[in-house]
């Protein structure tokens, strides 16, 4: 017979394999973040409504605002300063994949949202040469994006899985260790 202990883990395994849509969806000023530590690697997994990124929720109409989403894309290509982790883990960017029908990410041509809402999905892959050692992430989402106010987060290892909410101006998330 199973114990109720060994349920519990069960339950908790399959927490943590939910994907990110399972905090609240789509709210202006909220972000969701899913961090996973492996032992070779740390993946980052970004949600966010479009307004927190650019103050709007549509294909770009004008020149300035084109050049306001090409800044934002920028900002999350550059994955390295917006998420600096751990030095004591030796990660180093290897990947950053943009999704957003919006602003035709990944592919230019790709169908627009026709809905009134629209978000983003990054996903930032890290090769690290100690991921256990990673005791912390430095991100710089609120300092990237002005309109973001506080980031749902859950942290998945291979000891466990938590959640956290980063508020602004915080920046630093301790990982499961
Ligand atoms: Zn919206």
């Amino acid at each position: 017979m199973k114990s109720p202990l060994y349920l519990l883990l069960l339950a908790a395994t399959a927490a943590a394999a939910l994907p990110a849509q399972a905090g609240p969806a789509h709210q202006h000023g909220v972000a969701r973040l899913d961090v996973a530590v492996e032992a070779n690697r740390v993946t980052l997994y970004l949600d966010t409504p479009l307004d927190n990124l650019l103050g709007f929720e549509r294909a770009p109409r004008t020149d300035a605002e084109r050049q306001q989403a090409d800044a934002a894309v920028a900002r999350l290509q550059d994955a390295e300063r917006l998420f600096r982790i751990d030095g004591n883990a030796g990660c180093k960017l290897a990947k950053v994949t943009l999704t957003s029908a919006a602003l035709s990410l990944p592919a230019p041509g790709a169908p627009a949202a026709k809905d009134d809402h629209a978000d983003l999905e990054g996903r930032f892959e890290f090769n690290c040469t100690a991921g256990a050692r990673a005791g912390f992430v430095e991100v710089g989402l609120f300092a990237a994006f002005p309109q973001l106010k506080r980031i749902e987060l859950q942290l998945i290892s291979p000891k466990g899985q938590m959640k956290a909410t980063l508020v602004r101006p915080a920046s630093r998330v301790a990982l499961v260790r």
